[in-house]
């Protein structure tokens, strides 16, 4: 059974996955930074606060925000993050127009008649609700994340330029350690249809499921053990490549 319960778990040594309403951020400790991947819902932000106490630390010593994509559910906190603590998000430039209106997205179907044909999204989509989707607002963020950029930060970060889901959707690999943030380019969890396991999300909110297929070779290219997805469990039987595997093999819904 998953655990829907907002919670926080170390999944890599001071690798934190907070996830509320099945929608993971990622908080990076090192000896060399502390950085933030995605920004969750607005009501991540107990998770973050708590997390960043355990640490001795709080949101004012988080030395970057980077954004896998600027969808609503991944740019909960920046609102917070940018007003009351000047942490400006940094984005690839392609996203950075939907990170000002996390809403006004590009996807292939109609997103309305998903929670009919797949009722097992309702109760995703109703915690999503309740951790405060409707109310994001959008932010001016840093367009200057490009593929192959490496963020000195914690270890070194690497961004792969990921496209599909989003134009401008970037994955980040912990290089030295060989964990790959993936974030909605492959899920574990699809809130539009609450199927489980590896795949591409649905196309009620990828904008291109043909472009999104390709990019996940990048991903495989990678050869990481760990996946940090955006949604859901993190994977690590058999690494990226059994999860790219498997997330080929299911198509897009
Ligand atoms: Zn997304
Ligand atoms: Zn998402």
């Amino acid at each position: 059974m998953t655990d829907h319960r907002p919670r926080v778990s170390e999944v890599a040594d001071g690798v934190f996955q907070l996830a509320r309403a099945g929608v993971n951020a990622y908080l990076v400790a090192a000896d060399n930074g502390l950085v933030l991947i995605d920004a969750g819902l607005p009501r991540t932000w107990p998770l973050l606060e708590r997390t960043l106490a355990s640490l001795g630390a709080r949101a004012s010593d988080i030395d970057a925000l980077l954004l896998t994509h600027g969808h609503f559910d991944h740019v909960g906190m920046c609102e917070r993050l940018v007003e009351e603590h000047r942490l400006v998000p940094r984005v690839h430039p392609g996203d950075a127009e939907l990170v000002r209106h996390p809403y006004r997205y590009a996807h292939e179907n109609a997103r309305l008649p998903y929670p009919f044909r797949y009722p097992g999204a309702v109760p995703i989509l109703g915690r999503v609700v309740v951790a405060g989707a409707l109310g994001v607002t959008g932010v001016r963020a840093d367009p200057t994340i490009f593929d192959g950029d490496m963020i000195p930060l914690a270890g070194g970060i690497v961004a792969i330029a990921t496209p599909g889901h989003t134009g401008g959707h970037c994955a980040f690999l912990l290089e030295a350690r060989g964990i790959l943030l993936t974030g909605d380019a492959l899920v574990t969890l699809d809130p539009y249809t609450g199927r489980t396991g590896p795949r591409v999300v649905a196309r009620a909110a990828t904008a291109r499921s043909d472009d999104a297929l390709r990019s996940l070779s990048l991903l495989a290219e990678t050869e990481a053990s760990l996946v940090l997805p955006g949604h859901g469990e993190a994977w690590d039987r058999g690494g990226i490549a059994s999860a790219v595997a498997i997330a080929r093999s299911r198509g897009v819904d």
